[in-house]
């Protein structure tokens, strides 16, 4: 089979669909291809951003989530190495005063169904390699699992959405993945934690630092738990980031506690993020990628779902103009890599500085203590949630002296 579209997306997770949105509201032939059957689970926090919202709002989807389960988050709470625990909350200044918790196989769903309006969608296509017409990408071949043959689909620009692992990455030649810009994560869904607010909780313990131990409160009394470290100090720790994760729970003195008459729901489950700390090519001749196969993942706080939604913004736009110019030369589309960098560049930046300093371990314990009791520190932590202004002062040694005063 083989068939001719103007843009052909390969993976339907926030990324793709949004992209596929987008496009085929502005009446181009999308064509969307997913190995998965929906409703699918996707290893994650399952926590959704006040960016995630934005283009939510854009979408015009914003009331579907909102009448799916989920949890309103109101703020974040940090915990340091030494345990002092601060709660933080999203400031009211910003237009965008809380975010959810929703789980990704309901999320996604509700994104992956919607972009069926504006988008062919094929379920279990697994794609497993690109077509190249000369130096220009023009199609994939993919394997329809449901009947075990293959197709060959070709369209005018291909779209890389297709996460962590990505095929279409790899076939490019862009697969490698340096451990100081890739962190590990593992999760599972518990009940009966105790203690369980409206913010999600990021807890710096000793053995993570600069990643950390999460809990975030989903609908029902559901926590999604879980950890994340980078890979290479995993690597260095020879650690098993399960059995981490499961000592924490268990004999860290605070979480035994709240966890002492938990069950875990389900099982752990495991994935990679790849963090905007490097800048991964995201364009050529007849090709872009998006979210997790661009490696856009906040390198401090593990957030990339809105990332891959402002990717597939962006992306819709500069895709747009290459169809209406009928260009889809590397040239034309470096418009997409270009303007997503202008939004997200600063953004990953500041993460990175803050994720360095927080492997200073007494520097994160200082700072707690002092946010604990000086409101002007708490309300630069508030601001820094959206504003990367506030965010950029923590690369400020002035901050740092002030902090200590304060
Ligand atoms: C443990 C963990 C915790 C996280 N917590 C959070 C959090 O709380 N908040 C947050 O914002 N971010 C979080 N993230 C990051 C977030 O999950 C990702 O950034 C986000 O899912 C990226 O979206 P995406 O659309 O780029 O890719 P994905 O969501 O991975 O979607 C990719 C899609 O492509 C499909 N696909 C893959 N290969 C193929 C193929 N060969 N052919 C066809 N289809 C294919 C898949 O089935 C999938 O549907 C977390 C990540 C991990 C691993």
């Amino acid at each position: 089979m083989e068939s001719n579209y103007d843009v052909l997306v390969v993976g339907g997770g926030p990324a793709g669909s949004t992209v596929s949105i987008f496009l085929g509201k502005m009446g181009h032939k999308v064509l969307l291809l997913d190995k998965a059957k929906f409703p699918r689970d996707k290893t994650c926090g399952d926590a959704i951003s006040g960016k995630s919202r934005g283009v939510l709002r854009d979408l015009g989807i914003t009331e579907i989530v909102e009448s799916a389960p989920h949890s309103k988050v109101f703020g974040v709470g940090f915990s340091s190495p030494d345990g002092t625990y601060v709660d933080i909350p999203i400031p009211q200044n910003y237009g965008i005063d809380y975010g959810y918790c929703c789980k990704r196989e309901v999320y996604d769903n509700l994104l992956f169904q919607h972009a069926k309006k504006f988008a062919t969608v094929y379920e279990e296509h697994e794609v497993t390699d690109i077509i190249k017409e000369g130096e220009a990408v023009v199609g994939v071949k993919a394997l329809d699992k449901k009947t075990n043959t293959e197709h060959v689909f070709k369209a005018k620009i291909v779209v890389g959405s297709d996460g962590a692992t990505s095929i279409v990455s790899r076939k490019l030649g862009l697969g490698e993945s340096n451990p100081d810009h890739l962190c590990a994560g593992v999760r599972a869904y518990y009940k009966g934690v105790t203690g369980l607010g409206k913010s999600i909780e990021l807890h710096f313990v000793d053995s993570l630092v600069p990643g950390y131990f999460w809990i975030f409160p989903l609908e029902n009394g559901l926590a999604n738990v879980g950890s994340g470290i980078l890979a290479s100090d995993m690597k260095k720790k020879n650690m098993n980031l399960r059995d981490e994760t499961l000592k924490i729970i268990n004999e860290h003195p605070v979480f035994k506690e709240r966890f002492k008459s938990a069950e875990i729901v389900g099982g752990w489950k495991g994935w990679n993020l790849p963090l905007g700390s490097t800048h991964k090519k995201a364009h050529g001749n007849g090709w872009v990628l998006l979210g997790d196969a661009a490696s856009l993942i906040d390198p401090f706080s593990g957030e990339g779902i809105g990332n891959a939604m402002t990717s597939g913004k962006i992306g819709a736009a500069a895709i747009h103009k290459a169809l209406e110019a009928k260009d889809y030369s590397e040239k034309f589309l470096s418009e997409y890599e270009n303007n997503l960098w202008e939004v997200l560049g600063h953004e990953f930046k500041n993460s990175d500085r803050m994720q360095k300093t927080g492997k200073r371990k007494w520097l994160v314990n200082i700072l707690l203590h002092k946010a604990k009791r000086s409101d002007w520190l708490r309300k630069q932590l508030s601001a820094s949630l959206l504003d990367q202004k506030a965010r950029k002062g923590f690369s400020d040694p002035l901050f740092y002296i002030r902090a200590l005063l304060a």
